[in-house]
């Protein structure tokens, strides 16, 4: 995916944003490196975390025609929300960022050792288990099998086993992980604000890391998951999917 961004450099010296944007490739650390007409080399840090983008990714995959493919990343959407959630709650008990990634790396290749460390850290907090949606079933698919299987298995199936789902299969597995993201993010929000900023801003440090001597800056755009944005604990997945056909041609390039 590619989005549309205006030089920083230019806003500056200008007073005002150019009118020229140019069509830069997101990457996976979400730093955006960029040289205008004018020759600035700039970096942009995106604001919003991994899993927002993954999720975001994935509906316009939905949108686009392709629901195996958004269901594969609604499920890694998740992932990474769990490793934020995770990141979250260390940083609330104090824990520093570079003992966290230390350990992250014992758990980085198996999603089923990561998730079982989510079970715990949000027990820990909470004092009781979190909520899950494996073993949830879909109750209003209409021509497929899945009413009596849980969603776990679907999971696997796609992700594993190469299954093409039906745009309304994906369309309510997208319903159930935004919910339960969404779920977890209010009560994150809740019970961990401060550390949930702190962990939220880390990619902002990273980008003055990889800066060089080159200007910084930020930049937020809007995401189905963004807590920050106004009804976010209103917004139904529905009405989500209804914003980002709104926003999609403004901000995204093919
Ligand atoms: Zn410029």
């Amino acid at each position: 995916m590619k989005l549309r961004v205006p030089c920083m450099q230019c806003f500056q010296e200008q007073g005002h944003p150019s009118d020229e944007l140019m069509s830069v490739e997101l990457r996976d650390d979400g730093l955006l490196n960029i040289t205008c007409q004018n020759g600035h080399a700039t970096v942009t840090a995106i604001q919003e975390q991994k899993y927002e983008l993954l999720f975001e990714l994935a509906v316009m995959a939905l949108l686009d025609g392709y629901p195996r493919e958004a269901a594969t990343g609604m499920a890694a959407s998740l992932e990474r929300f769990y490793e934020f959630a995770i990141r979250t709650l260390c940083a609330k008990r104090g824990i520093d960022d570079s003992a966290f990634i230390a350990a992250w790396k014992l758990v980085a290749n198996q999603s089923e050792r990561q998730f079982g460390v989510f079970i715990f850290a949000y027990m820990l907090e909470a004092g009781t288990p979190p909520p899950t949606i494996d073993e949830a079933k879909p109750t209003h698919i209409a021509g497929q099998d899945w009413k009596n299987r849980p969603w776990k298995e679907f999971r696997n199936s796609v992700v594993h086993k190469g299954y093409m789902p039906s745009v309304s299969e994906a369309m309510a597995y997208g319903e159930l992980v935004f919910n339960h993201i969404k779920e977890l993010t209010i009560w994150l929000s809740e019970n961990c604000s401060e550390a949930l900023n702190k962990v939220a801003f880390s990619r902002v440090a990273v980008a003055h890391n990889e800066a060089a001597g080159r200007l910084i800056s930020t930049m937020s755009i809007p995401t189905l998951l963004s807590r920050t944005r106004e009804g976010f604990p209103a917004r139904t997945f529905m009405q989500a999917v209804e914003e980002l056909k709104q926003y999609k041609p403004r901000m995204h390039h093919p």
